[in-house]
């Protein structure tokens, strides 16, 4: 009990240093709710979404509009919150980018932008049989809605304007994020922080189960003590700080960013046995680890919207020890559980093998160049052939 009150002293004295954003805004401002996530979930994976491909994401785009009208945030795209996607053939439309804005209060600092975004669409029904996505990406889209009522409440003014997006297409290729920096309605050298979710209810493997990894802050290390700072007030909850040339494709709507060199935070709980597959549903989500993660983003997003300055872009990435020791326990829960996932002979002795060299690694408090891109390479080839 006695180094937790200590600990809150310093939080404070670090809060009232650090303007714009600080721990007594923190005590009075709203914060994503598990029983509001559950029932945003619930609803989005229902039925009536159709799985949200089509005619189901026609309905949850809308969906999506009438929330943001809800919560008291304006229109993105001019006077409306749709940004149609074009089909090849004229005059057709294949899909609706969604958003919406919380202008900011600073007259210096309304012209910059963060973005906070979740792509809201699915497999939709197939063979007759409905994929809810409840975590992919039902989760991510509950998370973007909670922090935008967060944000629009007005408890707490940002000082930066805020872009909340519902990106459409993510499951064929991207094709709705890719749309949008192609037809950005602000220039993307105006956007500080783009945030992005997918997948953050369930675990990796099924087995990670404390885990959440984030993408991107090695191009922004600057960032990383806000999500550790945001992370350390949720103790099940561990961030795994992860380079995003972990994996060899963009794997989801932070590729078109990333591509242009906008700074970028992607957070995904990673693939599990659900994953694509019509057990997607919504009684499996782990609620309470979607209430954690959506409350660090909210803290990361806000902290960003504050009166701080936001790191630009480095092209030489910065991958500290710290992504090591994520590695390391990813691999491990994996592991620990090569029976249940059934893991081949192979990659259990290429695992233990690359276990025994993280865990010396990390005892020596030290990674080189080169064995990092030989503990990456391994853990692609166990991603990519485990999961
Ligand atoms: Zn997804």
């Amino acid at each position: 009990m006695k180094t937790r009150k200590f600990a809150g002293i310093i939080a404070l004295a670090l809060a009232t240093l650090t303007p714009g954003w600080s721990a007594q805004s923190r005590a009075g401002a709203p914060e994503p709710e598990e029983s509001r996530l559950k029932s945003l979930v619930t609803r989005l994976a229902s039925p009536e979404f159709e799985g949200r491909q089509g005619q189901g994401g026609e309905k949850a785009a809308d969906y999506l509009v009438t929330q943001f009208r809800k919560l008291g945030a304006g229109p993105l795209f001019k006077d409306s919150f749709l940004q149609p996607i074009p089909a090849r053939e004229p005059g057709k439309v294949q899909g609706r980018n969604v958003g919406a804005m919380v202008p900011g209060a600073s007259p210096t600092l309304k012209d910059e932008w963060v973005i906070v975004s979740a792509h809201y669409d699915h497999l939709g029904v197939r063979r007759g049989t409905l994929y809810p996505g409840a975590d992919d990406n039902a989760s991510g889209v509950a998370m973007m809605l909670e922090v935008a009522r967060c944000l629009a409440d007005g408890t707490e003014k940002p000082q930066r304007s805020v872009m909340f997006l519902g990106f459409d297409l993510e499951e064929v290729g991207l094709f709705g994020s890719r749309y949008f920096v192609e037809h950005s309605p602000v220039p993307l050298d105006h956007v500080a922080l783009f945030i992005t979710a997918d997948m953050i209810g369930r675990s990796l493997g099924g087995v990670c189960d404390r885990y959440v990894f984030v993408m991107g802050s090695e191009h922004v290390p600057a960032v990383r003590p806000w999500i550790e700072e945001a992370a350390s007030r949720h103790p099940r909850l561990k961030a795994g700080l992860l380079g995003s040339d972990l994996l060899l494709l963009n794997r989801s709507d932070y590729g078109p960013f990333r591509a242009r060199k906008v700074p970028y935070l992607f957070f995904s709980t990673g693939e599990n046995p659900c994953y694509h597959t019509p057990q997607d549903v919504p009684e499996t989500i782990d609620y309470p680890k979607l209430e954690s993660i959506s409350r660090v983003i909210c803290d990361v997003a806000r902290r960003a919207t504050g009166d701080v300055a936001v790191p630009r872009w480095s092209s030489s990435p910065d991958n500290p020890l710290a992504e090591a020791v994520t590695i390391r326990d990813a691999m491990k829960s994996l592991y620990d559980n090569r029976e249940t996932l059934q893991i081949g002979p192979t990659q259990v002795v290429l695992m233990s093998n690359t276990l025994r060299t993280l865990n010396a690694i990390i005892d020596r408090g030290a990674i080189t160049a080169s064995e990092r891109a030989g503990v990456v390479s391994v853990a692609r080839i166990i991603l990519a052939s485990v999961l």
